[in-house]
């Protein structure tokens, strides 16, 4: 089965998405990742991006359904994940051409609802290794040595530049305006699941097991 996820930053996407590749053997799409990562290596794709994803606002649609287009068409069959990706409207219509031409689909579009108030929380006190990508929290997961990956040794745990409290605004902000109208497009599909995003990593999971692999 193939999936969106979705919901606002600090749900819990990535920490999810981490364990549906490692327990369920998905392929995991995030948007973010791959702009971060097209910006530590100054790719051309990564420069055009950089001032907005810095600044916390949305890249522009077709630059990124250009970047998913290309990923869709490298996949080879694998269930995926994608995480942050469609992040708009028009992002959701570009992407049904885009799976019609792959003849793929995407059965369902989890939504994880987690109360506003939590959120901000979650994203100051988010540290991420910017070595493997592992994500930690100051206060809910923390690092067994300060700045030290527990999971690949390296000492580049760091806050994600865009997690700085000015900025998170303007990412929740752009949240409310272009991406929570995706809610009702995917009621409209058929394809839209809520879950509840607040609790323990292991009891998210298991919900989302139960949406993905019943
Ligand atoms: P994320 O890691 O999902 O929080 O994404 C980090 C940043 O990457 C966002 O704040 C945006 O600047 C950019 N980004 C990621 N996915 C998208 C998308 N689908 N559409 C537009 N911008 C995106």
């Amino acid at each position: 089965m193939n999936v969106i996820l979705f919901g606002p930053p600090g749900a819990g996407k990535g920490t999810q998405s981490a364990l549906m590749v490692e327990k369920l053997g998905m392929a995991h799409i995030s948007t973010g990742d791959l702009f971060r990562e097209n910006m530590k290596n100054e790719t051309p794709l990564g420069k055009k991006a950089k001032e907005y994803v810095d600044s916390g606002a949305l890249v522009p649609d077709q630059v990124v359904i250009d970047m998913v287009d290309d990923v869709l068409q490298k996949l080879g069959g694998k269930s995926f994940i994608l995480d942050g990706f469609p992040r708009t409207v028009p992002q959701a219509e570009a992407l049904e051409a885009l799976l019609k031409k792959n003849s793929m689909n995407i059965e369902k579009a989890v939504f994880f609802e987690v109360p506003q108030n939590i959120l901000l929380g979650r994203l100051t006190g988010r540290r991420v290794c910017k070595n493997c990508g592992a994500t930690y929290h100051i206060e809910f997961k923390p690092t067994a040595k300060e700045g030290v990956c527990d999971s690949c040794g390296s000492d580049q745990v760091v806050q994600r530049k865009d997690d700085s409290e000015d900025v998170i605004q303007t990412r929740l902000d752009a949240y409310d305006k272009s991406t929570a109208p995706l809610k009702e497009y995917f009621q409209k599909t058929g394809q839209f699941v809520s879950i509840d995003g607040l609790g323990e990593t292991d009891k998210v999971f298991s919900e989302i097991k139960s949406v993905v692999a019943p």
